[in-house]
């Protein structure tokens, strides 16, 4: 393959719609992220090179992956006139908490939608979301949830607030555009593309924007979600169907189909966000080999999927790890010394 400008990409169409959209995003994530070696746990595993790119460290309030969707999506937002971002999510989620910085940057007001009951001890990313100003609205059963966002948006239109609604996880299609232009920002760092890229997937944004990003930029290697929540088959249609409508804002009429989306579903039968050996033993083996943090929820997960994975030897050769962050959930009143490192 012959060498090409940084960006210039296998669909030059595309990349220049790309280019053009996220040209109009609102900066507020510090990119690009790093690139780093993990050289220990690499020769560990005996793969041929272990690579990590750090989007824990977008920045803004702990930062993480929602941190890029944001600045596609409040784009969209002042496009729109909004004054207000409203979302949903659990108690501890990263995307509300990052929504909530992000409105925050802005001068927007912010209503989230968060499901559970917290106790007086409950810190973390909720910890988070009312130091930033956040309104909070709890329901108890996630099965509420589309109906009382609804609810919180119809009122607050009603009262003027020119609200904008994000979606879950900040997964629609304008979402996922930033995680292809992240895989572009990627390839311009590497000398050569890694065999598969890790990473934890869950709304489906991300792993839709970098699959949508391989196409416009002519990364044949596979990538590999490893999913949080969901079956194979769900998530495979799901990220689909975001990268197929993310496509068409980049003016082509591509079509993904669920089996070419990589996803493995091996490590998610305990149930979103229960601690297992799984978890405790890649955040174990991440933090003691190279001293870097993943979170019990997501990046725990992947990882543990990624070190089970090149163990039995279904990934090999030159492999990244795109940390998605998390981390804050560390901190929340669930997880403590005793669930973190006993063993
Ligand atoms: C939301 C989240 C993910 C999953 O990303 P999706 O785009 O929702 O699939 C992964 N890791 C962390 C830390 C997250 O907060």
């Amino acid at each position: 393959m012959s060498v090409s400008a940084p960006n210039s990409g296998a669909n030059p169409a595309a990349a220049s719609a790309l280019a053009t959209i996220a040209a109009r995003r609102s900066s507020i994530a510090s990119t690009p992220t790093p690139v780093q070696q993990l050289a220990t746990l690499g020769k560990q595993l005996a793969v041929e090179q272990l690579l990590v790119k750090r989007d824990d460290l977008t920045g803004l309030a702990f930062g993480g992956n929602k941190t890029r969707k944001l600045e596609f999506l409040l784009a969209e937002a002042a496009a729109a006139g909004a004054k207000m971002l409203i979302t949903a999510g659990a108690i501890q989620s990263n995307h509300c908490r990052q929504t909530a910085a992000a409105a925050a940057s802005q001068g927007l007001d912010c209503q989230l939608v968060l499901t559970g009951q917290p106790s007086d001890k409950e810190g973390g990313n909720y910890l988070l979301d009312n130091l930033l100003g956040a309104e909070i609205i709890f329901i108890s059963d996630r099965k509420d949830r589309d109906r009382v966002l609804q609810e919180a948006f119809s009122t607050a239109q009603q009262q003027g607030r020119q609200p904008f609604l994000l979606p879950y996880g900040g997964s629609s299609p304008t979402g996922a555009l930033a995680y292809a232009h992240a895989l572009g920002e990627l390839l311009t760092q590497l000398q050569h593309h890694p065999d598969c890229i890790v990473l934890a997937s869950s709304s489906g944004g991300t792993q839709a924007g970098l699959v949508l990003g391989a196409r416009i930029f002519g990364y044949r290697g596979r990538i590999v979600g490893i999913s949080i929540d969901e079956s194979s088959q769900q998530l495979q249609s799901k990220v689909a169907s975001l990268a197929n409508k993310a496509s068409q804002l980049l003016g082509q009429d591509w079509k993904f189909a669920p089996q070419e989306i990589e996803v493995d579903d091996s490590y998610c039968q305990a149930g979103y966000g229960v601690l297992t050996t799984l978890e405790q033993d890649a955040m174990q083996v991440f933090a003691r080999q190279e001293g870097l943090l993943v979170d019990p929820v997501y990046t725990g997960r992947a990882a543990g999927g990624l070190l089970d994975l090149s163990r039995r030897k279904e990934i090999a050769g030159q492999l990244l790890f795109w940390h998605t962050g998390g981390q804050v959930a560390l901190f929340a009143e669930r997880y403590n010394v005793d669930t973190i490192t006993s063993k």
